[in-house]
Parts: structure tokens; sequence; C-alpha cells
């Protein structure tokens, strides 16, 4: 354990400082390392003929405004236009996954708040449809932060999200969480259900600090409380391939995750702050957009690993 930890800082200096003189950073001059890239062929999804059981994948970071509630949405929205039936899970107090697919959190009775700490809901007494084919969704307000701090003296805390979604995984293909920004005993809740992690990250250098810290959370959570759980893979969101800074962060992370990294690449966009008001996800409401098809290759990609 001492030893991992200790090079799990090692990688996070290493990380935080782009070394300007590796081959891969210094080539970024002169051309863009996330067009340059050579990607994996992409398969196209296969109709299916019964749904479940879901594959449960959370989208984690700790650091905020990385793109995890824009990527839940929209790779779930995408997943679900190729016929997937998806349960997004809001489990971010601040409710921005609820607000982005035109909820208002606030006015709802229930929430998972509700169904984590009330025995006699259940969770079709919570679960909306969106306005999606096939996507549904598990609203949070600010109510879900008092859960963190109610649940820490209950026994088995960890599993209280299972608990609750456990009655639903057969009917989904896929349950997606859009975890809040923090490694507190939610997020560990969402890692202890998932079978996959996918980290959206910035391309950003303030965005590589905290990554060390996440993957030996992960690990952490691994060894005690879920074998199956592994990293899905890295999302590099907000790309902007003219800006050198974008082109030596997507370089560096590329090197230091190889195949982890996903070849889909999210540009930086106004068009997705402007889904937020229209409260749909990207795929709909600019549907043949930049973003609406690079969240459709993530898809296919997510679909093939
Ligand atoms: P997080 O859930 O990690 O806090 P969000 O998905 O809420 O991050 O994104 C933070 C802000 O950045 C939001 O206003 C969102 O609309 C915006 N945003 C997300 N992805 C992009 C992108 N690719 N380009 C531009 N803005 C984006
Ligand atoms: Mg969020």
């Amino acid at each position: 354990m001492a030893k991992s930890t200790n090079s799990d800082s090692e990688s996070a200096t290493e990380l935080f400082s782009v070394d300007k003189s590796s081959p891969a950073v210094s080539a970024v001059k002169s051309v863009d390392p996330a067009a340059a890239r050579v990607k994996r062929p992409l398969i196209e999804p296969k109709p299916l003929d019964r749904h479940g059981p879901a594959r449960v994948i959370a989208l984690c970071n700790q650091k905020g405004g990385v793109g995890k509630t824009t990527s839940t949405i929209n790779l779930g929205a995408a997943l679900a236009e190729f016929g997937r039936r998806v349960l997004l899970v809001d489990f971010d107090p601040q409710g921005a996954l609820s607000v982005g697919l035109g909820v208002q959190p606030h006015q709802l009775e229930r929430t998972a708040y509700n169904l984590l700490m009330e025995r006699d809901v259940s969770i079709d007494d919570v679960v909306l449809k969106t306005s999606v084919s096939g996507l549904d969704m598990l609203p949070s307000n600010i109510d879900l932060s008092a859960a963190e701090v109610q649940l820490v003296g209950e026994v088995a805390r960890e599993q209280a999200l299972a608990r609750a979604l456990n009655p639903v995984l057969d009917d989904y293909d896929f349950v997606l969480i859009d975890c809040q920004p923090s490694l507190g005993l939610l997020t560990v809740n969402a890692l202890t259900l998932a079978e996959g992690v996918i980290i959206p990250l910035e391309c950003e250098f303030f965005s590589l600090r905290g990554v060390a810290l996440l993957i030996d959370t992960i690990e952490k959570v691994r060894e005690r409380l879920n074998p199956k759980l592994k990293l899905e893979g890295i999302l590099a969101t907000m790309y902007d391939g003219r800006t050198l800074h974008s082109r030596e962060v997507y370089a560096r992370v590329l090197e230091a995750f190889g195949d982890k990294v996903f070849d889909t690449v999210i540009a930086r966009t106004v068009r997705f702050p402007e889904t937020t008001v229209a409260g749909e996800p990207i795929t709909t409401w600019a549907s043949s957009s930049a973003g609406a098809l690079a969240y459709r290759n993530l898809a296919r990609e997510v679909l093939a690993r």
C-alpha cells in the first residue's frame, strides 16, 4: 500500500509538470495531437432484441466544471439513440443533470435523497422519463447533501445506492452516474455499484493534478468494496486544438494513459452551455453539430469496450 501511494504521488507530480522536452509534448508545436492520433475503427452498434442487465458506469472527477454532467447527459442520450435503455442518475446535490434535462429539482417532492433514506420509497416513485425515448433519470437536489451526512452513521453506508438501484438493473442496458465534484461518501457509493469509471478531463494543466488521487481512490474501492471496478476510460473535454496549451495537455494525457484515453475528444464549444438553457441533450437540440457527433462516437466506443 505504502509503495503504491508513493508511486501515485510521484505520478501526480510528473503529470502536473508537463515535461516540455518530452518528444510527444514538443511535437505539438507543429501537429494537433488529437487530430493526428491513429484511431481505432468505430464499430456500428447492433440493435438489441432484449434489454439488461445494466452496465453501470460512474462519471467521476473531484474537480468541478470538467464536463461530468454534460458527458453523462450526452453519452446517455447517444446510447439511447442506439436503442439502449438508459438510466441517468443525478448524484450531485447541485442537481445540474436534472436541470440540464429540463427538470427543476427543487420543485420535486421525491428525489434520490428519499430513495436512499426512506424505506417506503421505491425507485419507481422517483424515476422520471426524459424527452428522449429510452432515457430515464433519477433526479437530485440539495437534499442529497443531507444523505451524505446521515449515511455516515449507517451500516453498509457505501452500499446505499447499490441497494436502491438493484431492483431496476435488469431493466436497463446502461446506468450512468453523474458524480458530485468530491471523493466523499456519495462518490464512493457510486464507485461501489459501478463496474466502470469514465474520467472526464478538461484539457488544462490544473486538471491533471487530481487524477492520480482519483485513480488511487478507484483502486482503494476496488480492493475493499468492489473487485469488478475498472477504469473504463479517460475522456478529454473542452479541447481547443488551436491552442498550444490544449495540445500539450492532451499529448501528456496520451503519454501517461495511452489506450485508456478515448479516441473521441470533446471540443470546446458554446453549444454545450446553450443546451443547459434548452434543457435537452445536444444530440436532440443540435442533432448534427460536431458536439452531437462526438458524443455519438463516444457511445460507439463505450459499446465496443
Ligand atoms: P461538471 O459536471 O464536471 O461540473 P459540466 O458538465 O457541468 O461539468 O460543465 C461545466 C460547464 O462547462 C457547463 O456550463 C457546461 O455547459 C460547460 N461545458 C461542458 N462541456 C463543454 C465543452 N465541451 N465546451 C464548452 N463548454 C462546455
Ligand atoms: Mg456536474
